[in-house]
């Protein structure tokens, strides 16, 4: 079988969306599952729009999702050669034609058009004028007068198009830029693309860039168009929805391959699964499976979703992206013993690496401070026994296994009398400043007596202080 080719084209008007950033994945997945190839394009044609911040923005986005490309990036505006020689073979095989009439010309044709229950369109005017090259000239398209022209879409099915609904589009400007739907074909026939899944905005364009392959002899790449992931209220997906760009994600401590799997969940879907690894996606992933539905996106789907991806990681993997969010509170971390244990703790309440970082705090800080609820309702007088003879019995053991530690907070339940719970909350605030922290045996055995003695004591201080 033919090798698979698909390839990701960004405009790099913006940073990379998420909308977009599932299209490149849909076409990354395909690549990597079929083992075939994944090209990156940047269409850079639009000059005024286009940025080089968006071109850096697009591939760090790309980078952190861990998107890789066989091929590329190649960038438009370098191969205006290529679509100078593909104009010139369309004029010389008399399939395109330099045509002169003005703006206000055109104008005039569209209104006549419209007046007569028509679309507004271009006449012909100079379709068998035969009109050389001029300033002034465009290169217009001879689109086929009659007939239809199919589309066999992998995902929207047959769709038929009357020919004579397209004028004769213009391939390119007086200016010598060539117009975006020739060159997108012109680069997928010259970059050997046949697979191309993309959102279903460019349906409409999918005719016109089909009469293009024709004219050029070329075969037919298979197309799928994505529908569009819209907001909750069923509008397209925008800024007034809440984060658009993909590094936003990264930025609220989302991890890639959560916002992966979200995203293709969000129009494809493999049985009722929601969770897949990424080596699982390129496995399963197929073209069969996206759906005809346009995907609604839901920040608390992805939260959830987030949070999975981070309860399967493996800690050593989670050190690297948790640390800027660490960093933000102040905190430098190497990768050590310490650092994995206290994500081992973590990664059961966390749904994002930032909640993550806010919960580690306790570990590292060397002063703890109370919130102040908890200390009201848990640092008060009845606390200071159980405490007392806790850090006694804690400064005298070695070893801080789970075991050990459960037979200490036993003798200290016999000898007061009172239950887990009336021991272990004082300590967990004297040990974190909060009510709610993992397990107080696993955090007492991960910070050792060296935080653990001097917190404990710093909370008797403060009870009996505020006793007095
Ligand atoms: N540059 C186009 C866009 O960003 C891509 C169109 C295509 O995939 O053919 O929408």
């Amino acid at each position: 079988m033919e090798q698979i080719i698909t390839r990701f084209p960004p405009s790099p008007t913006g940073y990379l969306h998420v909308g977009g950033a599932r299209t490149a994945i849909f076409n990354w997945l395909y690549a990597r599952h079929m083992q075939g190839k994944f090209v990156l394009r940047i269409e850079d044609t639009d000059t005024e729009r286009s940025t080089q911040a968006s071109v850096d923005a697009i591939f760090e986005a790309l980078q952190w999702l861990g998107i890789d490309w066989d091929e590329g990036p190649y960038f438009q505006t370098q191969r205006f050669d290529i679509y100078r020689e593909y104009i010139q073979k369309l004029i010389d095989s008399n399939q395109a034609y330099y045509c002169t009439c003005s703006p206000e010309q055109i104008d005039i044709m569209r209104q006549k058009a419209m007046a007569a229950g028509d679309k507004p369109r271009y006449d012909g005017s100079c379709r068998e004028k035969g009109l050389d090259k001029s300033d002034k000239a465009v290169v217009r398209f001879k689109a086929p007068l009659t007939g239809t022209t199919v589309v066999e879409d992998v995902i929207k099915g047959h769709m038929v198009f009357q020919n004579d609904e397209l004028d004769d589009f213009i391939i390119c400007r007086s200016d010598g830029i060539p117009t975006y739907n020739f060159v997108v074909v012109v680069d997928d026939i010259t970059m050997n693309i046949n697979t191309v899944i993309r959102g279903d905005d460019h349906v409409m364009n999918t005719p016109k860039q089909i009469l293009l392959y024709k004219a050029l002899g070329s075969p037919l790449p298979t197309f799928g168009h994505v529908p569009m992931v819209l907001g909750n209220d069923r509008a397209r997906l925008s800024k007034r929805h809440g984060a658009m760009s993909v590094t936003a994600y990264r930025d609220m401590g989302f991890l890639p391959g959560a916002l992966i799997n979200y995203l293709v969940r969000l129009g494809w879907s493999h049985g009722d699964q929601e969770f897949f690894t990424r080596d699982e996606l390129i496995d399963v992933f197929n073209l069969e499976n996206i759906g005809r539905s346009a995907g609604i996106f839901d920040l608390d789907k992805l939260l959830a979703l987030n949070a999975e991806h981070i309860m399967a990681a493996s800690p050593g993997d989670l050190v690297d992206p948790l640390k800027p969010f660490l960093k933000k509170a102040g905190i430098e971390i190497e990768e050590d013993d310490y650092i994995l244990q206290v994500i081992e703790t973590l990664q059961p309440r966390s749904k994002t690496l930032e909640d993550m970082a806010e919960a580690a705090l306790f570990y590292y800080l060397s002063d703890i401070s109370y919130e102040e609820k908890a200390a009201r309702k848990f640092l008060k007088p009845a606390a200071l026994e159980p405490v007392k003879i806790l850090t006694e019995k804690l400064a005298a053991l070695e070893d801080y296994s789970h075991s050990n530690l459960e037979e200490v907070f036993k003798a200290v339940m016999d000898e007061t009398g009172l239950k887990l719970g009336k021991i272990a909350q004082p300590v967990r605030v004297a040990l974190t400043g909060r009510t709610a922290s993992p397990g107080i045996f696993e955090i007492i055995a991960i910070l050792g007596p060296n935080r653990v003695i001097p917190r404990l004591k710093k909370a008797i201080q403060f009870i009996e202080n505020r006793e007095s």
